[in-house]
Parts: structure tokens; C-alpha cells; sequence
């Protein structure tokens, strides 16, 4: 067997590469990673992290207006420091970054900086920091490079700025136009509408978040839009312009303008495979630039493995984080002791950190309907205990999609406070295929929401 310098090198020090670089080195193999930004990828830099926290300072907003109903007299109206949100986000990414370096060095993984790309079989060209570039062997190379903000080629598109660029905002916006209805459109537009934005949402489709739930879709949509968020549906852009002053003027394509601090453009992400050398060794991809996979994530050239956003599965951390998994057991055999970890795409529970959020695992009522034939759909939808003394008028969405054939429930959604935090939960139980009936025996905990999903008893409809 020739000699490589590497059993494994990594090009991307995200959620993917990292974990896989990691768990690599702690079963004996000798791995590098390459990175030339900061440790941590966007999950940790611009993206879950600084997301979830700044969803946490806007719903402060929510929680001063609560709090009146509850005998809370707040002398003064509270103001947004935005500056020190930054700073103290900007402070406790930094932490991270640092956790991420210590877990790299920890494990003995050699971190090379510096933009790495593909250079013959076995072989990563690492332009490095100092100027050089170095070559290294390898005998697995793993590509973990992520995505970044695609944004389509509309006249004036460099006026409009990424999720990349929101966290740090140097002057808050009053006015901010989104241009996106997915995760991140939604999510930016509860968050800085929380904030103290005035917030428009444009999306060229029928309904928000298209892929989720159609019920779902339509309660979230109702629920943003009484929080204060405007959505525009079946809307599209024609043009950005800067007026003097800097403000964003939008021209819908019906002719229509809004005037704007900050256009968003949240309209989905591409893979991150700039420069990487991909043509040299014949890596395939797909239409959209995702790089193709076979079920061990190794890609047409021999050697050379890609994972998490890259390939465009499903975009999400945990995600990466088991494909990794998957990944260094396929390549260096399980820990003793344990099974081979395979990479299991059903069940994946998601959340939408809109304001209320999104709690989901398995099966749409329609995709259930198409796959089972038979379904009972059982929903409920109310006003949550605290919102009966703070007055406002959220409300909270549960719903069961049960196969009629097994009685199992295959699909689970919430749209309420804490969506995420129950739906973790619940994940299991549809993991481990619970029933209906199993659910109709559990006693629930009183008074919460997530008591409801064990009190359903009347099908809405089949
Ligand atoms: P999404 O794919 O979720 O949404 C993109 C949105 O932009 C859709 O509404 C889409 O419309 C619209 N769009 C796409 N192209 C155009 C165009 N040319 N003109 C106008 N509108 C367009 O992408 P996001 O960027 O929101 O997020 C990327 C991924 O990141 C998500 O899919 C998710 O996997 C992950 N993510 C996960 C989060 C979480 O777990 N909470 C949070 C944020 C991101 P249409 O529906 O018509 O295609």
C-alpha cells in the first residue's frame, strides 16, 4: 500500500468535517483538516448559532408585551442595544471557534490553513496563510465544504445582502425587505420583526415553506402575519435601486415599490465547490453543483468523499453530523463494541425558528396520504394557557398523521412556543414506530402544550 502522509485529510472545518475529523482521530487514523475561515462553518458562524441567539433577543420583544397581563408594570419602553447584541454574539461565536480549534488539536487532528483543492489522486493543494502552497497525501479525502447564499441575477442584486451578512448589520434596519419564503426568509423575518424591524416578506409562491405540511404552512403564515410581519405571496422582484441616503428601493414585478434599510435575499443555498478542483479527478455532480454520493458518501473518484450541505441532501447540522458518523465507520470499521452506523434519512425531525416556531418529524399529510392511502389526520389548534392573561392572540397548532393499516403515527408537527424543544421528544417515540395507541396511553403532563399530543382523540379527518 503506498505511503500518504494522511489516512484521512478533510477540506472543511463545519459541522461535518469537523465531527468526521474528529471521531477519525480518535480511532487511530492520522487526519488533517483544511480550513481557511473560521472553525465551526456556518452552523456556528452565520448560521444555527447566531440565528437561534438573535431568535432568543427578539423574543424578549414578545415577553415585555406579555408581561403587562401578568401585573408587570415596565416603567420604560425597553430599547434594542444593537450594538451589544453583536458584541456579545460576536464574543460567544469567538468561544466557539476556539472549542472547535481545541477539539481539532485535542484530538491530534493537524489543522492546515489555507484554501485547500483537489490536486491528483490522493493529493490536496493547500494554498496556505504563509503564502506557499503545500502539497499533502491522503489516503481518504473527505470534501465538507458546506454552501453559501445563492442569489438569483436580478438587476441590482448587489444592493440586497445574505444571511452571511445579517448578524452583523452595522446599523440596525428599520425597514428590511425578505425576499425568500424558506427557513431562512421566515426565520429572518420573525427575528428582526421581533427586533424592532418593520419587516416585508416577498415570496413568488402560493403559501411560505413550501415542503412543510400545507396546514402548517397556512397557520404559520397567519401567525406571522398577526405578530406584525407582511407577507407578500405570489410577488416576485424586478429590481433593486439605491436611492441617495442609502435606502433599497424594490420594484415588485406588478410595478409595485417598497422602500427599504436592507433587502434580504434568502433564496436558497448552493454548494460550496469553487476551486476545489473537481474537474481534475472527475467528480461528478449534479445539476445544481451538489457533488453525487453513493450510500458510503464516496463520489466517482476514487478516494475522495463528500458530506453535509455539499452534497445537498438535507441541510441541516445534525445531519452532517451522523453522515460523519456513518462516514468514518465505513472508512475505519465501528468503535469496539458497536454496530457500523448507517445513515438513516427517514425521521429527521426539523425545526423553524420562526416566531411562534416550527416542531416537525415525519410524514406532510399529503406525502402520508400519497404513501399510506388510509390516514387519520387528528389536529387541534387553541390558545396556550399564558397567552389567556398576556392577551395576545397567538395560538398554538398540534397534529397527528396516523397510517390507518398500522395505527402508527408517521407524521408529528407543532407550530407554538417551544415547537423544537417538543418535538425532540416526540422524534423518538415516531423513531421507535409508537402508535396511536400508545400515544392515547400516555398520561400527559398538565398544563403544557405538549400534553395535546396525548389528548387527541377525535379524527379530524381520514
Ligand atoms: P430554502 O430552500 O428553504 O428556501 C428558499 C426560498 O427562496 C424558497 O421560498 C424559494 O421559493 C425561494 N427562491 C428560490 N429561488 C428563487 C428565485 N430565483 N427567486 C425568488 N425566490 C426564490 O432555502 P433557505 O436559503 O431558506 O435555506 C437553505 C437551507 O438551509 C434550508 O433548506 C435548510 O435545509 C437549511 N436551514 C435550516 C434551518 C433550520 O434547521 N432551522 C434554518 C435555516 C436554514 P420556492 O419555494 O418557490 O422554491
Amino acid at each position: 500500500m503506498p505511503h500518504h502522509d494522511f489516512d484521512l485529510l478533510v477540506i472543511g472545518g463545519g459541522s461535518g468535517g469537523v465531527r468526521a475529523a474528529r471521531m477519525a482521530a480518535q480511532r487511530g487514523a492520522r487526519v488533517a483538516l483544511a480550513e481557511h475561515g473560521r472553525m465551526g462553518g456556518t452552523c456556528v458562524n452565520v448560521g444555527c448559532i447566531p440565528k437561534k441567539l438573535y431568535s432568543y433577543a427578539a423574543g424578549f420583544a414578545e415577553d415585555f408585551a406579555d408581561a403587562a397581563g401578568f401585573g408587570w408594570r415596565i416603567a420604560q419602553p425597553p430599547v434594542l442595544d444593537w450594538a451589544a447584541l453583536k458584541a456579545n454574539r460576536a464574543q460567544e461565536i469567538a468561544r466557539l471557534n476556539g472549542i472547535y480549534e481545541g477539539l481539532m488539536t485535542g484530538a491530534q487532528v493537524r489543522v492546515l490553513r489555507g484554501h485547500a483543492r483537489l490536486a491528483g489522486g490522493h493529493t490536496v493543494e493547500v494554498a496556505g496563510e504563509d503564502g506557499a502552497t503545500h502539497r499533502h497525501t491522503a489516503r481518504a479525502i473527505l470534501i465538507a465544504t458546506g454552501g453559501r447564499p445563492f442569489v438569483p441575477p436580478v438587476p441590482g442584486h448587489e444592493l440586497a445582502v445574505t444571511s452571511d451578512d445579517m448578524f452583523d448589520l452595522p446599523v440596525f434596519p428599520r425597514r428590511l425587505v425578505v425576499v425568500g419564503g424558506g427557513y431562512i426568509g421566515c426565520e429572518m423575518a420573525s427575528i428582526f420583526h421581533g427586533l424592532g424591524a418593520e419587516v416585508t416578506l416577498i415570496y413568488r409562491g402560493e403559501q411560505v415553506l413550501r415542503g412543510f405540511d400545507d396546514e402548517v404552512r397556512a397557520f404559520t403564515a397567519e401567525e406571522m402575519r398577526k405578530a406584525g410581519v407582511q407577507l407578500r405571496l405570489r410577488s416576485d422582484v424586478a429590481r433593486i435601486d439605491a436611492l441617495p441616503g442609502g435606502t433599497r428601493r424594490v420594484t415588485l414585478q406588478d410595478g409595485a415599490t417598497l422602500d427599504a434599510d436592507v433587502v434580504l435575499y434568502a433564496t436558497g443555498r448552493q454548494p460550496n465547490v469553487a476551486g476545489l478542483g473537481l474537474d481534475a479527478l472527475d467528480v461528478r455532480q449534479q445539476a445544481s453543483g451538489a457533488i453525487e454520493v453513493d450510500e458510503h458518501f464516496a463520489t466517482s473518484a476514487p478516494g475522495v468523499y463528500a458530506l453535509g450541505d455539499v452534497v445537498g441532501r438535507m441541510e441541516l447540522t445534525p445531519v452532517a453530523l451522523a453522515e460523519a458518523m456513518a462516514l468514518v465507520d465505513h472508512l475505519l470499521g465501528p468503535a469496539p463494541g458497536r454496530p457500523a452506523r448507517r445513515m438513516d434519512y427517514a425521521h429527521i425531525p426539523t425545526a423553524v425558528f420562526t416566531h411562534p416556531p416550527i416542531g416537525t418529524v415525519g410524514l406532510t399529510e399529503q406525502a402520508a396520504r400519497e404513501k399510506f392511502g388510509a390516514i387519520r389526520v387528528y389536529r387541534g389548534d387553541f390558545k396556550p394557557l399564558k397567552h389567556t392573561l398576556s392577551g395576545r392572540a397567538e395560538r398554538t397548532l398540534v397534529k397527528l398523521i396516523v397510517d390507518d393499516a398500522s395505527d402508527r403515527v408517521v407524521g408529528l408537527h407543532m407550530v407554538g412556543a417551544d415547537a423544537g424543544e417538543v418535538v425532540q421528544g416526540f422524534a423518538v417515540a415516531l423513531k421507535c414506530g409508537a402508535t396511536k395507541a400508545q400515544f392515547d396511553a400516555t398520561l400527559g403532563i398538565h398544563p403544557t402544550s405538549a400534553e395535546e399530543f396525548v389528548t387527541l382523540r377525535e379524527v379530524t379527518r381520514r
